[in-house]
């Protein structure tokens, strides 16, 4: 093993994302695991967190969409969270979050993404601290005792693992919360990962039709591939009350069953209420990063009977879905299409900047 790791660091936020060098764990306790990285995901999150929309403690490597190869297993660890045997060398993903499993919200509500001691790799640690490879854009990570890590089958490529990224997941648990009926309309607001996601999902949740929202072209290529019925380019649609029309005008009048918010942006929610029909579901998906206000009418809410919904990550049973679907849905959903922009670690800021900039439809890095 060597004696240190190069990771990309984010000493503050806003300032240049640079390559250091730190101290390598040399042993593992039980139940942990050094991964060396394979390929880490750049999500959306990653854009805000860089910009300080959420206090995480710094010096920190970000990056918490990973596959990686275990390099050393601790004592103790001999199966992945499924109960799949696991060994040095094998490919690996796990959850980014890890939860206490005793606080409130763990054990007496069930709601452990809300967990009062929840720790996500790529978000919650400060580097300077050991093991310091706490991050996905590194050479390596540590996977703490309690991690839930998951194997992965051969035909599971990389690039589809990270290529559905936390958006998968994020999207799974989301529509978990909301409830879908078959047979429902739904639009999706976004057609970056998280609305490509949501609109995959969806469709295999029953949905008659998705129409999506957003752009560029490129991405709702994407989306018309993998089955929107409709898009619509805001390029073409560039004002809430031409797009509301349009979602009224493909509703007989009435309005989508569902709306799914996957853009991040507040004033596209009074545009989702309009696009409701009565009794109608909202999710806001997006919106990670605290980016601020909007002013609603909470009569339209009233009058409408809407059910609004958020959901915060997800749980581990959730990737262990995303995986079983990723295996299954293959032809259906090329995932890994949607890796467009590769970087070395040395160029994470620039990886953030292509998904900020929306010139990549996912960016990965790649140690
Ligand atoms: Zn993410
Ligand atoms: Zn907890």
């Amino acid at each position: 093993m060597p004696a240190t790791f190069k990771a990309a660091v984010l000493s503050e936020f806003k300032t240049p994302i640079v390559l250091r060098e730190f101290p390598l764990p040399q042993s593992t306790e039980p139940g942990g695991a050094l991964v060396r990285i394979q390929m880490a995901g750049v999500c959306g999150t990653d854009v805000h967190l860089w910009k300080g929309q959420l206090p995480i403690p710094r010096p920190n490597i970000l990056g918490h969409e990973t596959v990686g190869i275990i390099e050393q297993c601790g004592v103790a660890l001999e199966q992945d969270w499924r109960g799949v045997p696991l060994q040095k060398g094998d490919r690996v993903t796990w959850s980014s979050s890890l939860a206490c499993g005793h606080c409130f919200y763990c054990k007496e509500k069930r709601q452990p993404t809300r967990c009062l001691n929840r720790k996500a790799y790529g978000i919650s640690y400060n580097c300077d601290e050991p093991p310091h490879c706490n991050g996905g854009y590194a050479e390596f990570i540590y996977l703490r005792p309690g991690s839930a890590i998951f194997k992965l089958d051969d035909q599971l490529t990389t690039e589809r693992v990270i290529g559905a990224g936390c958006a998968l997941v994020t999207a799974i648990h989301g529509i978990e919360r909301m409830g879908l009926n078959w047979g429902d309309v739904v639009v999706i607001q976004g057609a970056g990962p998280v609305g490509l996601a949501a609109l995959a999902v969806a469709l295999n949740h029953g949905a008659s039709r998705v129409i999506l929202i957003g752009g560029p072209e490129e991405r709702l290529k994407t989306a018309r591939r993998f089955g929107a019925a409709e898009c619509l380019n805001i390029e073409h649609f560039p004002s809430a009350e031409r797009r509301i029309q349009r979602v009224r005008e493909l509703t007989r009048g009435h309005g989508a069953d569902a709306v799914i918010e996957c853009v991040g942006s507040p004033e596209v929610v009074p545009e989702a209420l309009e696009m409701c029909r009565d009794g109608a579901k909202f999710l806001v998906l997006g919106h990670y990063g605290d980016a601020g206000e909007v002013s609603i009418n909470p009569h339209v809410i009233t009058r409408k009977q809407l059910q609004l919904h958020g959901s915060w990550g997800s749980e581990h049973r959730h990737m262990a879905q995303a995986l079983e679907f990723l295996a299954s849905q293959g032809g259906r959903f090329p995932f890994e299409e949607l890796v467009t922009h590769r970087f070395p670690l040395d160029r994470v800021m620039e990886a953030i900047e292509t998904t900020q900039k929306w010139q990549s439809t996912k960016s990965v890095v790649v140690p």
